[in-house]
């Protein structure tokens, strides 16, 4: 713990006392460092496709100027580069600006069951592509929840799409809406049956940046920033985020949302 103390005399002629403050600047530290982490971490992931794109603007300018096939491929590798980093921009804005509304929970009355089909819908193609199954259950009971849609859409885009790509190829993904009981949170799981991730790893993977693999993740053009974009989503909501997995064993994604 790290105090910051002020001594201030009680007043400029009475030199009899003196007021001490002691204020805990551990937190105030503690953000100090995770803000500088995370632009350094900014300008690391944009600085390596950036030199990318340098590299190959050079060759194209020079080597490759007469060699129709290498400029095509230079081509659709920088077409990849500045791919990774609009996808990048756009989760820095995302995340910005759920950080923005943390305080203000959503009010407006959604079907939980119409945002998962969406999300399902729009990675359709993704899964296909994949050779994956995409199964929906409970989707006849579910209730509508106070959320933003676009924000719900967002958190079950990110689950599908990590659990298309890190979930093993010809598999079956499951999104499972709990039926209705008493307990105040609706329950929703996503399920893969892919490599699954190991113990160690569980706790950090809402970080930003953090990566089991960080050379798969980049491979399958991830950010790092999707759970953690679910994570604070889920927070937006007075929800709760967790994650169960065991290495080989494929993973499960839980979100629990307050159904008033
Ligand atoms: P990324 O853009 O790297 O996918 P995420 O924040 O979405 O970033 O995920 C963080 C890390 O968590 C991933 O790099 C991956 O290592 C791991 N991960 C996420 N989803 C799964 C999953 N369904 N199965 C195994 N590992 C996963």
């Amino acid at each position: 713990v790290t105090y910051l103390v002020t001594v201030t005399p009680v007043s400029s002629t009475d030199r009899s006392g003196a007021l001490c403050a002691f204020q805990d600047i551990t937190e105030q530290e503690l953000i100090g460092q995770l803000r500088r982490d995370f632009v350094a971490n900014v300008s690391h992931e944009l600085r390596t496709p950036l030199t990318a794109l340098a590299g190959f603007i050079e060759t194209l300018k020079g080597a490759a100027r007469d060699d129709p096939a290498a400029r095509d491929r230079f081509l659709t590798i920088m077409e990849r580069e500045t791919g990774r980093m609009n996808r990048l921009v756009q989760d820095l804005l995302s995340l910005s600006r759920v950080e923005a509304e943390e305080r203000r929970r959503p009010t407006t009355d959604v079907d939980v069951a119409v945002v998962i089909q969406s999300a399902a819908a729009a990675l359709r193609p993704v899964a296909d592509a994949a050779n994956v199954t995409l199964e929906i259950t409970g989707a006849d009971t579910a209730p509508h929840v106070p959320a933003d849609a676009d924000q719900l859409l967002q958190v079950f885009q990110n689950l599908i799409e990590n659990a298309i790509k890190y979930g093993a190829s010809g598999r079956l993904i499951t999104v499972r809406i709990h039926p209705p009981t008493s307990d105040p949170l609706l329950r929703i799981d996503v399920i893969d049956r892919g490599d699954g991730i190991e113990e160690q790893h569980l706790q950090r993977l809402t970080e930003r940046f953090y990566r089991v693999d960080t050379h798969r993740s980049r491979d399958k053009g991830g950010t790092g920033l999707g759970l953690a974009i679910v994570k604070h989503i889920v927070n937006r909501h007075r929800g709760e985020f967790t994650i169960s997995s065991q290495r080989g064993k494929g993973a499960c994604f839980t979100v629990l949302l307050p159904k008033t």
